[in-house]
């Protein structure tokens, strides 16, 4: 009898807990719609097993499963459009890496602001439509993706600008997401793509302090990290620096050094 009651309760427990065939499922979406890029797997791997600790721990409160579906949706959407760096690296590693931000740095652990990160550019920069998120993620999420989706009728200097306007009225869901995104893109400026002027790179600083500027008591951790991001890379933007990471891996730790990895952390 009691080795029935095991087995039942193993059975329960397996439906409710993200299994490991979900996570490695998402892994071949992404690996076939990345071109296996080392580093998006890599990255998606560190996540995914913490997620899914983490899910285990909360059970069925926490649906690893429709943050695994956002990564595959947000990755096919994406498909063909890459960043900006030399090596034109697949776009997907921007979503997940704002999510990843959001998870490392700010602590943040509501699965509805992950999913919203990791979608948060399909709406602007894709064909995904508001009823299919909606559909297949919820009015959170869809409200906090068309929050922070630019509107594509004006100028992208005149979106800047309603941005800064418009940032302090968001959700905190729209705001975290938005904070984490800006700290990535700042991050991506400690190599500035080939073609930027200098102009150019501090305009983008200028913008990413007043966008920080209006989102006070958003997330300490992020608020920290992006100011200091701001404050260090913007005063050796365009030094050469002897340290070489992989793109998207440059950091500028807390006491002014270049360190190479995945993520930085809150400490
Ligand atoms: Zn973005």
């Amino acid at each position: 009898m009691k080795i029935v009651q095991l087995f039942l309760l193993f059975i329960i427990c397996s439906l409710q807990v993200p299994s490991f065939a979900d996570l490695h499922e998402t892994r071949e979406v992404l690996a076939s719609y990345s071109n296996n890029h080392h580093l998006i797997l890599q990255n998606y791997d560190r996540l995914s097993e913490e997620w899914n600790i983490y899910a285990s721990e909360k059970g069925e409160n926490w649906d690893l499963d429709r943050l695994l579906l956002a990564i595959e949706y947000a990755a096919e959407k994406h498909l063909g459009q890459v960043r900006k760096d030399p090596d034109q690296t697949p776009y997907i590693i921007h979503p997940i890496g704002v999510a990843g931000l959001l998870w490392n740095v700010g602590e943040v652990r509501s699965i509805d602001v992950l999913i919203a990160a990791v979608l948060h550019d399909t709406l602007e920069d894709t064909d995904a439509t508001e009823e299919e998120i909606e559909a297949l993620f919820g009015p959170r999420v869809l409200y906090t993706v068309k929050e922070v989706t630019n509107d594509p009728s004006i100028s992208g200097e005149e979106n800047k600008l309603r941005q800064i306007e418009h940032a302090p009225h968001m959700s905190l869901d729209g705001k975290l997401v938005k904070l984490a995104d800006r700290v990535y893109n700042v991050s991506d400026l400690s190599l500035p793509p080939p073609a930027w002027t200098k102009e150019k790179v501090d305009a983008y600083y200028s913008w990413g302090q007043k966008l920080l500027d209006v989102l006070p008591g958003t997330n300490t951790a992020l608020e920290k990290k992006l100011q200091f991001m701001i404050d260090h890379q913007r005063e050796n933007a365009f030094t050469p620096t002897p340290i070489k990471c992989p793109p998207f891996t440059m950091w500028v730790d807390e006491d002014g050094n270049v360190v190479c990895g995945y993520f930085p952390t809150s400490k």
